[in-house]
């Protein structure tokens, strides 16, 4: 039997009935020992990947320059954490917004989660005119498998012409799994985005961060792409926007999730901003000379509450775990202050922080290129001047 699509070969079906725990869309039923698809199947290929008898195929319509105009909107995928927004979705909206803008589309964002209806009117006062909400008490942590059958689902149903996700670890890992099961591409941590010619161009770093590649996807829908937190501006809010809510109905049998998450281990303490999200960096590079001598990082990060991050060379040293590196293969980073200790400031470097709103570095090479880019130059050796400038301004902090 063939519905829109997909096919159950019955001499290989043998009615186990895991595609029926899987379907996040209640869209396979058994039938005399039979599965059976109903028409609200949306080809998102979840009973595909259970099924142990390779006894389901997917043929999904290929695309051609018709169908391609059939693809309008520019929809992004919402990350949130213990259910509020993560500030890299309010990016997210404000880019999605202005293409959106360009095009004359409209901007639809994904919400998935125990509880995300309460986060609608957050979401729309940056741009969002459609809020896809889906609900169930068992997508309150991400799983791969459950987000990507339901995303692949809806953009299958609803044609988006664009899908942004953030590059953060949940978007990497994700997007590049709906991307494949929708047999589109993908532009990693893009770090600009606008419309030419009617698509979506894609810029982002190539060859080491030597040269900026402009990537488009003229022959499949949707283009897609992440972009890594702290890139993109965010907005000023419109608290009068209200979005449109389309809740979608799933079922999700816990029996059937093939990853199950069995504790959340978080590696910031508690009241510490991540990197990417505080205000205050003190980055170390290999002029520090050693792991131990980062406690005098730690130190003046206590007085002026920031936190400490680190270059590559640093961290290759294994003076510093990987999630504190800054650059381009590291997290890239926006904070109000950023002070660069023993840091030449390479091209990878850079654009991991050149965004921040004041940059002091601390280097004893006066042509080193971190000056280059630096609101504030010392020329000297960061044993002397960070314990002078911690104690400095503890005296201040504590006349205060
Ligand atoms: C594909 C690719 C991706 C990369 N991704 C990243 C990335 O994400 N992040 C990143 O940081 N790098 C990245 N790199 C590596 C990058 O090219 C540099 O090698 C690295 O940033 C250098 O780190 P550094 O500035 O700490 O070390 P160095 O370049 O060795 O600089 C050390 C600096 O410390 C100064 N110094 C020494 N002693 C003192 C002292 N006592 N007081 C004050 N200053 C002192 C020196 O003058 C020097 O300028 C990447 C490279 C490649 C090819």
């Amino acid at each position: 039997m063939k519905i829109l699509g997909i096919e159950i070969i019955l001499d290989k079906c043998t009615g186990c009935g895991l595609c029926v725990k899987v379907c996040p869309f209640a869209a396979v039923k058994i039938l005399n020992k039979k599965a059976e698809i109903e028409a609200n199947c949306t080809l998102c290929g979840s009973c595909l990947e259970v099924c142990k008898f390779d006894a389901i195929v997917i043929e999904r319509p290929k695309l051609s320059d018709k169908n391609l105009s059939e693809y309008k909107n520019v929809w992004i995928f919402v990350e949130i954490r213990e259910n509020e927004l993560k500030k890299v979705s309010l990016e997210l909206a404000s880019k999605a917004r202005e293409i959106a803008d360009t095009l004359g589309e409209k901007v639809g964002a994904v919400i998935l989660g125990e509880k995300a209806k309460h986060l609608c009117d957050e979401i729309a006062a940056y741009g969002v005119d459609i809020a896809y909400i889906v609900e169930n008490k068992n997508l309150s942590e991400y799983n791969t498998s459950n987000y990507t059958g339901i995303l692949t689902g809806l953009i299958l149903k609803y044609k988006p012409n664009i899908v942004l996700f953030p590059a953060t670890h949940l978007g990497r890992d994700l997007a590049p799994r709906v991307a494949a099961s929708l047999e589109v591409g993908l532009t990693a941590d893009c770090t600009g985005l606008s419309i030419k010619d009617g698509l979506l161009l894609q810029t982002r770093p190539a060859f080491g961060g030597n040269i900026m590649a402009d990537i488009i996807s003229p022959n499949v829908r949707p283009q897609m792409a992440t972009t890594r937190p702290n890139v993109m501006k965010i907005q000023k809010p419109d608290h009068s926007r209200k979005a449109e809510i389309i809740s979608i109905p799933i079922e999700l049998d816990p029996k059937a999730l093939k990853i199950i998450i069995k504790e959340v281990v978080k590696t910031t303490k508690a009241g510490v901003k991540s990197l990417d999200e505080a205000d205050i960096i003190i980055s170390g590079g290999r002029g520090m000379g050693s792991a131990e001598n980062f406690k005098i990082l730690e130190d003046l990060a206590k007085t002026i509450n920031g936190v400490v991050g680190a270059s590559r060379a640093a961290v290759d040293a294994g003076w510093r775990p990987r999630t504190n590196q800054v650059g381009q293969s590291g997290k890239t980073v926006s904070p109000k202050i950023y002070i660069a200790c023993g840091i030449s400031g390479k091209i990878q470097h850079q654009v991991g922080m050149k965004s921040s709103d004041t940059i002091i570095a601390i280097n004893t090479d006066r042509e080193a290129p971190i000056f280059d880019i630096a609101d504030c130059g010392i020329i000297g050796d960061l044993n002397e001047i960070i314990p002078a400038l911690n104690e400095e301004l503890k005296k201040n902090l504590c006349k205060n």
